[in-house]
């Protein structure tokens, strides 16, 4: 599967893609990722992406073009280089045969693990990053969602996108080494955090390790998982199972 990136600042996201997991993904060809400057999609001297919004107000909104020529290009296999290659792959003998292309936005839908296993099965997802005020409203029309990561509101869409493209590559087989251990981490198929986890030392400043893990009872063992992955859903995150949707003081 492949992931392409519009933003402004690709140097602020190929650290993070070049290491760890994803780096080994990617090392290994189960992923490709790449990083499209947004200004080489302009097509004036100064390479301008922003303009002031119509109808007046603060600061700048990002203007359309550049998005859609970059959208067209990328899908039409036309790129010969990225910030991540100076040869971008992008023929490649499998081309792309489904893609979808998503808005990061505050004003999203709300992003989920169900959706980062859903966007999983596509080809090639297309993320777009918006900055300043946001993106010029047409862009919805070329887009096939539009995604936000929390109600909250960030000052670009590269964090968001990073996101997406990080929960999206776990649910590929291939990219985490134990599949298995996607499949027991919170939200996974289910409305359910994942259970607690321990490692050594047994006893650290006068706290030690449950019991039971160290039996070598599995089947004891995974009742008790079971059992404290629903304490800790009930305590921090009731809304999952539906038990109280009062919002708790959260400095109290
Ligand atoms: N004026 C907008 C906020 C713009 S923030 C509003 O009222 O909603 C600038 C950019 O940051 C957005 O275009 C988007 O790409 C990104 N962004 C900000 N918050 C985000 C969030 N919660 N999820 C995804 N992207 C976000």
């Amino acid at each position: 599967m492949r992931f392409d990136i519009l933003t402004i600042f690709p140097e602020a996201l190929s650290g993070f893609f070049s290491v760890g997991v994803l780096g080994q993904a990617r090392a290994a060809g189960v992923i490709d990722i790449h990083l499209h400057n947004l200004r080489d999609f302009t097509d004036d001297p100064h390479r301008v992406v922003d303009d002031r919004p119509y109808g007046g107000g603060p600061g700048m909104v990002m203007k359309v073009e550049p998005f859609v020529r970059g959208i067209e290009a990328i899908k039409s296999g036309r790129i010969t280089a990225c910030f991540l290659h100076e040869r971008c792959n992008i023929s490649r003998p499998d081309p792309v045969q489904r893609w979808r292309t998503i808005l990061l936005s505050a004003q999203g839908k709300l992003f989920t693990e169900d959706d980062a296993i859903r966007l999983g099965k596509y080809d090639g997802l297309i993320l777009l990053c918006g900055r300043y005020e946001g993106v010029d409203e047409r862009i919805t029309e070329f887009v096939d969602e539009e995604l936000s990561i929390g109600d909250y509101v960030l000052t670009g869409g590269e964090l968001a996108a990073a996101v997406v493209v990080e929960a999206t590559a776990r649910t590929i087989p291939g990219v985490v080494g134990d599949f298995g251990s996607v499949e027991s981490d919170s939200f996974y198929k289910k409305d359910r955090l994942g259970p607690p986890q321990y490692t050594r030392p047994p006893v650290f400043r006068g706290l030690a390790v449950p019991e039971v893990l160290m039996s070598g009872d599995h089947k004891k063992i995974e009742e008790f998982r079971a059992r404290k992955a629903w304490e800790k859903t009930a305590r921090n995150r009731p809304d999952l199972l539906g038990l109280d949707l009062d919002k708790e003081n959260p400095d109290g």
